[in-house]
């Protein structure tokens, strides 16, 4: 379908959270012709308007182009879990590493605090994207899940995070929050808030066009040129161009394979009964998930479903992929999972089906770079963590572009050594890129089996996943 002819009906149909936002999804004009900016914006998710945002607020007179292909929110923004959660992966290398080991505490504590900022922002810019801070619970449902559990534990509490950000839950207390069938333990991390995603990233576009951002829709950026950028039907020549496109980022010439992308999907049950719900133990809005290798995770939205995510895929040759079908065997795996999970909700009706991409970057860590002699920057890579993590990512941005000195400006994360202005550590060709992640995938499913069926193999799959590149 050609992008002009994307209407508002197409728009709500690419996840519960697009569907359900209040408010027009009718795209905003597009842009054509020649435009001047002070900074050009390419990708209106969160990491683009939030860079807009912090940019506007400390410089109200910046004059500011934010451009998406589709309309704000359609990435990996209006779609994904709403787990507005601290942790990030990738940081854990360095949190692992003594020698980048303080750097990396202070970016943790950072990102902590980025969950209450967003919980701030919305607050004071009156979007109402249910922020309901109630923490995370982690279930394990195996033994070997609940060894990982208590290995968690341990790691945060090593590093200085006390029984306040995480502790240890019993069978009983995991009972309290949650009713996993074989739960056998967990733990609960404080610093993770449920949100409804596509209410935050809708919110933050109508904040920022009113603040004066001019916000194009539908105008997808062909390529950079030395000043700026190029859609079809326009340009925009701007001081300083920022790439805010994550899992998109191959759509633009030249960056085909730095930011790979790697889907999640996920289902909505229809609104839960009292009964399904006391069974469940879902009657608050934490969030939660499983400790299987391949990644599930939920929460009670605001209106009583759950909105639940499950494996996705890599697909050959970095193909980007935004509508699926309700057949896709990868919905079946979901729905089985949260079947398995939650016996009560076995044959639950589900309303949505959909997934999306998020951006991967070669050395498997988040990045925000800025070049302010070229002016050319770009943040991203937070492969499944991005809803605090890019808040975090945009405010630095916003400070790295106005010369800003300030303790975010100088985190870890910001221009590592090795990282250009443009994403630019590229993957391997295929087809060993599409061999590797396969491969990952299909032992982390292994082990998860073993683990399940008490099968003495899952120990072989799990040291072969520990030695397994990624
Ligand atoms: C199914 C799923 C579940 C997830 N669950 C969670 C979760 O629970 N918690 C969490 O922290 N993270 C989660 N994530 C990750 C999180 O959603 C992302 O990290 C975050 O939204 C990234 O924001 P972004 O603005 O960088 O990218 P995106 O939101 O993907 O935005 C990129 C934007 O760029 C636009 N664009 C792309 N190419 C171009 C171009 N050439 N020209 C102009 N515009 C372009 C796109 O249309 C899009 O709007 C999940 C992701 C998915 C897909």
């Amino acid at each position: 379908m050609h992008i002009s002819d994307r209407d508002e009906s197409f728009y709500r149909s690419q996840s519960y959270w697009l569907d359900s936002v209040p408010g027009s999804l009718k795209p905003r004009p597009h842009l054509t012709g020649t435009q001047q900016a002070d900074v050009v914006i390419v990708g209106a998710g969160y990491t683009g308007l939030w860079t807009a945002w912090y940019l506007r607020e400390h410089a109200p007179h910046l004059d500011i182009v934010l451009l998406d292909t589709d309309i704000a929110g359609f990435g990996a923004s209006g779609r994904n879990g709403g787990w507005c959660t601290a942790y990030l992966s990738g940081l854990d290398q360095w949190l692992d590493q003594p020698a980048t080991r303080a750097a990396a505490l202070a970016l943790q504590r950072d990102l902590m605090a980025a969950v209450d900022e967003v919980g701030r922002v919305s607050c004071l810019e009156a979007i109402d994207c249910h922020f309901d801070k109630r923490g995370h619970v982690a279930v394990a449902v195996t033994r070997e899940q609940l060894q990982r559990s208590d290995e968690d534990v341990a790691w945060w509490h090593a590093l200085g995070f006390g029984e306040k950000h995480v502790r240890a839950l019993n069978v009983a207390e995991v009972r309290q929050h949650v009713r996993m069938a074989d739960s056998c333990g967990g733990h609960f991390m404080r610093h993770c808030a449920a949100l409804h995603p596509a209410r935050l990233a809708r919110g933050l576009a109508r904040a920022v066009v009113a603040k004066g951002v001019r916000l194009y829709e539908q105008s997808p950026v062909l390529a950079l040129s030395d000043h700026g950028v190029r859609t079809p039907e326009g340009e925009v020549q701007a001081a300083v161009t920022l790439l805010a496109t994550e899992g998109f980022t191959n759509t633009i010439e030249g960056l085909q394979q730095h930011l790979i992308p790697v889907h999640s999907v996920m289902l909505a049950t229809e609104p839960l009964t009292p009964a399904e719900r006391a069974a469940t133990g879902l009657e608050r809005r934490h969030t939660w998930n499983s400790g299987s290798h391949l990644a599930n995770y939920g929460q009670l939205t605001f209106d009583g479903r759950i909105a639940f995510g499950n494996r996705g895929r890599y697909g050959w040759g970095s193909r980007i992929e935004t509508t699926f079908a309700d057949s896709d065997p990868l919905f079946a795996e979901a729905q089985l999972a949260l079947g398995t999970l939650f016996p009560a909700l076995k044959d639950k009706a589900i309303s949505h089906f959909w997934g999306g991409p998020m951006g991967v970057p070669r050395n498997l860590q988040p990045a925000v770079v800025f070049d302010a002699v070229a002016g050319h920057g770009w943040a991203g890579g937070y492969f499944g963590d991005g809803v605090a993590a890019s808040n975090l990512a945009g405010r630095t941005l916003a400070d790295l572009v106005l010369k800003r000195d300030t303790e975010r400006s100088r985190a870890l994360w910001v221009n590592p050594p090795g990282l250009s202005a443009l994403p630019q550590r590229a993957w391997e060709p295929e087809p060993l890129r599409w061999l590797a992640i396969s491969a990952r995938y299909r032992i982390m499913g292994w082990a998860d089996a073993a683990e399940a069926a008490g099968r003495p193999s899952a120990r072989r799959w799990n040291q072969m996943l520990e030695r397994f590149p990624g």
